[in-house]
């Protein structure tokens, strides 16, 4: 869904365009658009609180799944810790480049520029830090959100364990529980960072920075 076209009071429909007015909703309501039933803005006063509590939970999470080893694999008689870095390199080193650059991107740089983005939006708010630049950030967290695939590379492993189960042992390390766990917070986090109030709030910021 590409973002909101607000100000204080109009709201644009972000699937089919119709302009409304926006008004204060009561707890558990959502505004919907009259056209086509798309989901403006829901009540949500507490999504800044919420969304720095979730995203410090990511941090950490990707923190240790970054550096412990996801899984033990036992295979005629020899122990290998496997974790994502060393998977990374394995693949580069074993010349398959491009597998290892995807790699790369999907399970550390993608993950770790959201957190970044996402930090300094709310650091942002939090400290009222110069809100041009978060936009801007915020900007391009939408431009390159849709290319990250986490979630793929989960259920990729998933269906490789499986097929490996009859020829190696396999042990879920903690890399492996912390990266599952790091899936569903960011997922909450996407919810709680709900972008029309994100926009909205940066919005008003940057209108008390602006000299008149
Ligand atoms: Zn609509």
């Amino acid at each position: 869904m590409s973002a909101l076209l607000t100000t204080d009071h109009l709201i644009a429909c972000p699937a089919c365009g119709v302009v409304h007015q926006f008004q204060n909703l009561m707890p558990k309501t959502q505004a919907r658009c009259q056209r086509c039933e798309t989901v403006l803005y829901r009540y949500h006063p507490y999504w800044q609180s919420q969304s720095e509590a979730l995203w410090l939970a990511a941090c950490i999470l990707f923190v240790i799944s970054n550096s412990f080893p996801l899984f033990m694999m036992r295979t005629q008689g020899m122990m290998q810790e496997l974790s994502m870095l060393r998977a990374v390199t394995a693949f580069w080193q074993g010349d398959l480049y491009l597998i290892s650059a995807l790699l790369a991107l999907n399970l550390l740089l993608l993950p770790l520029l959201e957190l970044v983005i996402v930090g300094w939006v709310l650091l942002t708010l939090r400290l009222q830090w110069q809100a041009a630049r978060a936009l801007l950030l915020l900007r391009g967290l939408q431009e390159f959100k849709p290319w990250g695939m986490l979630e793929i590379f989960m259920l990729s492993t998933l269906v490789a364990l499986i097929k490996l189960g009859d020829l190696a042992s396999l042990v879920m390390e903690i890399a492996f529980f912390s990266l599952s766990l790091q899936i569903i917070v960011i997922a909450l986090l996407n919810r709680a960072f709900e972008p029309f109030w994100v926009w909205r709030t940066l919005g008003q910021l940057k209108q008390t920075q602006t000299p008149s």
